[in-house]
């Protein structure tokens, strides 16, 4: 009955899941040089099952034909230098992306906006650290500006809802945060004019709302779009201010603390259960305890010198070069734990919501069980 009900009731394109997903991690907030999002199929495309892997290998690649997975979700996009040509012969990427197209699969990535998020890469490995009061370590930028539209006091309500059904008006933990404030808004329309209140030719004097939202600079178009769609004017009057806030929904890396201090040599020994890892490399400070911990999912070594200024006892990032730790030296303690190792950790989290989100599906959301991480310790 239950696969009855699917097949007759229920198509999940794959747009549903980029807007959701989008939504967690928006584009916007990833690097410039990124490239997130669809990578190849089609936004119509009706996705039956879903593999979350860190990157495409053909072993990734192999497990979703053999598990009739028709999206696959990855962090590491898999198209990222720019595919000039496709050469079936010799270019692996070449080769995956034929397999992909030939087997009907699409494939989308997440990355630096992942990493960016609240509760993305680096706030999983923090979770997986049982870290508390996680912040982020280097707040971004804000990229944020003042949507401030005028309108008739009958529209307000649903004005308002449409600019919030398009995920703005966030200020941190709260949502649909707006100001109204009423007000006499004057027109006259022209004789080409088509007003929907009063006479062209005649000024007119409304009762209406100065609405005001904050709003991603990403996401303007789309909100002055849901404005217009539900505003009754032929023309809204609508501003848009440049804000330089500090917006505290992106970040790069997390800091929190650990439930106690503890030695050194506990603080690697705990590292090394908690993120199931043998081998790392690692820098002792000439700190007695470890309290106050940073970290950041991947290759971030150019956060050191904000865990340094946060005055975090330990840094745990990947990828860290010689010179780095020297750089750092009796400053903070250092621990590379592998690029796979402080990653993997939001693979889980991504199945997770989108099974709370999309539970018609939920049996057909996978993690992979295969390791993508190519390096070993001799
Ligand atoms: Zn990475």
């Amino acid at each position: 009955m239950r696969f009855l009900e699917k097949c007759i009731f229920f198509v999940m394109k794959c747009k549903e899941i980029i807007k959701y997903l989008d939504d967690w991690a928006p584009p916007g907030i990833a690097w410039d040089r990124d490239n997130v999002g669809l990578q190849v199929g089609s936004p119509e495309a009706e996705i039956q099952k879903i593999l979350i892997c860190l990157e495409l290998t053909p072993e990734i690649l192999k497990e979703s034909l053999e598990k009739s997975c028709n999206l696959i979700i990855t962090h590491h996009p898999f198209l990222f230098k720019g595919l000039k040509k496709i050469n079936l012969a010799s270019d692996k990427t070449s080769q995956l992306l034929a397999s992909l197209i030939k087997n009907d699969i699409n494939l989308i990535s997440y990355h630096t906006n992942l990493d960016f998020t609240k509760s993305g890469v680096s706030f999983q490995l923090a979770e997986q650290l049982q870290l508390n009061s996680v912040k982020f370590l280097t707040p971004l930028e804000a990229k944020q500006s003042k949507i401030v539209v005028f309108v008739p006091t009958e529209s307000a309500e649903s004005v308002s809802e449409a600019v919030f059904a398009v995920g703005e008006g966030i200020i941190g933990e709260y949502s649909e945060c707006s100001f109204s404030s009423e007000g006499i808004g004057t027109f006259k329309g022209s004789e080409s004019s088509n007003p929907q209140k009063g006479t062209k030719g005649i000024l007119e004097r409304v009762n209406e709302q100065r609405l005001e939202f904050i709003c991603s600079n990403w996401n303007i178009s789309k909100v002055i779009n849901a404005i217009k769609a539900f505003h009754p004017y032929e023309e809204p009057a609508i501003d848009v201010y440049p804000l330089s806030n500090n917006t505290t929904n992106s970040g790069v890396g997390a800091i929190g603390l650990l439930k106690t201090p503890m030695q050194q040599e506990d603080f690697f020994a705990y590292i090394a259960s908690r993120l199931k890892i043998k081998n790392f490399r690692f820098m002792r400070s000439n700190q007695k305890l470890i309290h106050r911990v940073a970290v950041c999912g991947g290759s971030a070594s150019e956060c050191i010198p904000d865990a340094i200024a946060q005055k975090a006892d330990a840094f745990i990032t990947a990828d860290i070069k010689y010179h780095s730790f020297h750089d750092a030296h009796n400053l903070i303690c250092l621990v590379d734990a592998g690029h796979y190792e402080t990653e993997v950790a939001i693979l889980p989290e991504i199945a997770r919501r989108l099974k709370e989100n999309f539970s018609s599906i939920a049996d057909d959301i996978f993690v992979t069980r295969q390791s993508t991480n190519v390096i070993e310790f001799y």
